[in-house]
């Protein structure tokens, strides 16, 4: 029996990790992959403060190790199932069950992908899912940003900061974002909007070059030249696991509290899986850190 069993490894869970252990619970982080979660995949990192420029794999392996040090268990292993209610709580890993007085869900999302020829090969050479991590690389660049909702609509008004052009590709005739950043961003004299267009391959050579593009209404084809793709086609959080808890919102994101509790006593949430404005590796880290220390609140209240 855990105090705390922590789903995924990723910032949010190894921060929980790390301040579960420190309060000296007994800890299990229940991580699919490699510890570090989509920091993994990140080449660059230059907005975790304390660290002008550290590769992803690296500030992983530094929160991991600290947890390990700390009598942190690791398990490796995908959450299938949970029995979220009473005492004790219960996790299917595969074929065996893990039991804990409290959980904290830091399981993530994924951006979704584009799925068109050159996105897999241009993935850190151009091609980019977090304009706030990426967006200081195209200073006087013409960009692309691809989607049509909030965040494809206020991430392209952010990469204006640096970018000389962002060029806006929407698959219909209208935004989905919601009128006030619409409004912002139809005034924004570099932003352009590229309606009726889909991509159909981004093109480049060692790094993007542009993108070829069809028109939806036409069906035409031409080739845009640019040097940057930001994807923002939404966002699938990883909760499959947790249908019918009753804890998720319609998008299947995690509803919490401020103090990252969920409608389920001793269930807490932290990080990308949690209905949140801001999806980075320190607001992660910081969730992590509140589950953790209200799950110490929750079981000595037991
Ligand atoms: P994740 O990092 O997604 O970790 C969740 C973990 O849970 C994963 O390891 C996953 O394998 C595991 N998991 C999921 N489901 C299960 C299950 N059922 N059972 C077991 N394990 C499970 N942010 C920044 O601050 N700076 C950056 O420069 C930056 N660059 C980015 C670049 C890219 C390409 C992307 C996609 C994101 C970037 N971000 C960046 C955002 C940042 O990576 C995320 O906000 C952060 O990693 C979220 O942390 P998390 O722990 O909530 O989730
Ligand atoms: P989203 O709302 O799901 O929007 C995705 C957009 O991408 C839609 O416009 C969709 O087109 C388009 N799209 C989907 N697949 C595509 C494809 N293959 N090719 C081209 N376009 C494609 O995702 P999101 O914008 O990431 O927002 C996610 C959630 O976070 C939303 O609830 C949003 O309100 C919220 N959010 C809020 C804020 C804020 O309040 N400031 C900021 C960011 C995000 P269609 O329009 O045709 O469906």
């Amino acid at each position: 029996m855990y105090d705390v069993a922590i789903i995924g490894g990723g910032p949010a869970g190894l921060a929980a990790g790390l301040y579960g252990a420190r309060s000296n619970l007994k800890v299990l982080i229940i991580e699919r992959g490699l510890p570090g979660g989509q920091m993994q995949n990140t080449l660059d990192i230059e907005n975790y403060p304390g660290f002008k420029h550290i590769l992803g794999p690296d500030l992983s392996a530094h929160m991991h190790q600290q947890t390990v040090e700390l009598g942190v268990e690791w398990k490796t292993g995908e959450v299938t199932g949970v029995q979220l209610e009473g005492q004790p709580k219960v996790l299917q890993v595969g074929s065996e069950e893990v039991q804990a007085k409290a959980v904290i869900i830091a399981s993530g999302a994924l951006p979704k992908y584009l799925e068109v020829p050159g996105e897999k090969e241009f993935q850190g050479r151009g091609v980019s899912y977090c304009a706030t991590c990426d967006g200081a690389f195209f200073k006087g660049k013409h960009v692309f940003v691809v989607g049509g909702g909030d965040s494809a609509v206020e991430e392209g008004m952010f990469l204006t900061q640096y970018a000389a052009k962002v060029s806006v590709l929407v698959r219909r005739d209208t935004l989905k974002a919601q009128p006030y950043l619409q409004e912002r961003a139809f005034k924004n004299p570099k932003m352009e909007f590229v309606w009726n267009t889909v991509v159909e391959e981004i093109l480049g050579e060692g790094k993007v070059t542009g993108v070829r593009v069809r028109n939806t209404v036409d069906g035409t084809t031409e080739v845009l030249e640019g040097d940057g793709v930001f994807v923002y086609i939404g966002f699938y959080p990883n909760s499959t696991f947790l249908q019918g808890t009753g804890v998720l919102n319609d998008s299947g994101y995690v509803i919490t509290d401020a103090k990252m509790a969920t409608a389920i006593p001793g269930v807490f949430a932290a990080g990308d899986v949690r209905d949140t404005p801001m999806r980075q590796i320190v607001t992660a880290s910081a969730d992590g850190a509140v589950a953790a220390m209200s799950a110490f609140e929750y079981i000595q209240s037991l």
